[in-house]
């Protein structure tokens, strides 16, 4: 398996002394996504009130032949410097495309979220991808979310504005993702057509050890409630913390304690199982 939950051995191109290297990496990571080398692993959003699950995450996986599995951390970076990222995310809508329209015959409300760059918003080809691979597996664009980190989209904000705008208005739900991790103010972020918020793993983790990351969460999740955002707490790695989180009024949970992204045939085995067996128990008592 990838590095989900399990860090060691993982390929770092960071290490890499040679640039060559890291162009090499790049060359590898266009054929891999050619060839259908690259996976896509899905992990679950739980609505806390009911227990149910309402959507799946796309995060892509690559296993490099010599190299073995190489971290997103790492190499999502280099995609967007280099500009291999556009083929990369026209190769994740088309998987994960796929991959719903699969998921729909069990269940036809899951929503996929997708994880954008500011490259692919400055691109023009985004939205045909996206409308393409809507119309080849019959999905309405409702049930493909959009998921952009804060500081992504503070990096040109009036592009980013304009390019989602446009992306909200084909009926796309837009989410903020890793929210809290940067220096990104809300007043700015509510220009931004998003209905969704995603609280970073780094400001969760400690709301159980310390009194003031507790403090700054509470306050993050009233505000984001006031201004009409549906919250998500992100990294989830405990039952305590889900229990807070949905006391504390936050909607949604994903993280390791409900599930760890799971390529899509375990994925369907493990929603018909949550939904016959595991939902009660795993529903937040409140
Ligand atoms: P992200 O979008 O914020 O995704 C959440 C990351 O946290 C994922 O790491 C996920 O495996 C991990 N995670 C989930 N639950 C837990 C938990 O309970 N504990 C811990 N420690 N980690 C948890 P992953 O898959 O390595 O992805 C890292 C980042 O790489 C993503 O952060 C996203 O920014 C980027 N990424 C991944 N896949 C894609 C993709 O297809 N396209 C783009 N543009 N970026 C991607
Ligand atoms: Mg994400
Ligand atoms: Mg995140
Ligand atoms: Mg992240």
């Amino acid at each position: 398996a990838p590095r989900d939950g399990n860090e060691t051995g993982i390929y770092s191109p960071q290490r890499d002394i040679y640039n060559e290297s890291r162009l090499t990496l790049m060359a590898d990571l266009r054929k891999a996504l050619q060839q259908n080398q690259t996976m896509l692993y899905y992990q679950p959003k739980q609505d806390l009130e009911t227990g149910h699950i309402v959507g799946v995450e796309a995060l892509i996986r690559w296993h490099h032949a010599e190299r073995g599995w190489v971290n997103p951390v790492e190499f999502i970076p280099l995609a967007e410097e280099t500009g291999v990222i556009t083929q990369l995310t026209r190769w994740v809508i088309a998987q994960a495309a796929k991959d719903l329209a699969d998921l729909h015959q069990d269940n036809p409300e899951l929503t996929v979220a997708i994880n954008i760059s500011a490259r692919d918003l400055e691109s023009k080809e985004l939205q045909g991808e996206l409308h393409l691979a809507l119309q080849q597996n019959g999905l309405q664009a409702c049930s493909v979310t959009l998921e952009i980190t804060e500081t992504a989209a503070m990096l040109d904000p009036a592009r980013s504005l304009q390019a989602l705008n446009v992306l909200a208005a084909l009926g796309h739900q837009i989410s903020i993702d890793d929210f809290g991790s940067g220096y990104s103010s809300l007043s700015y972020l509510k220009q931004l057509p998003a209905s969704e918020l995603k609280l970073d793993r780094s400001l969760i983790n400690d709301i159980c050890s310390s009194e003031s990351a507790d403090v700054i969460v509470s306050t993050a999740i009233q505000m984001a409630r006031s201004l009409g955002y549906r919250v998500v707490g992100e990294g989830i790695e405990s039952a305590e913390i889900a229990g807070r989180l949905k006391a504390k009024g936050c909607h949604l949970l994903q993280g390791y304690w409900l599930c760890k992204p799971k390529p899509i045939t375990e994925l369907k085995q493990w929603l018909r199982n949550y939904e016959a067996e595991e939902r009660v128990a795993r529903a937040q008592p409140l």
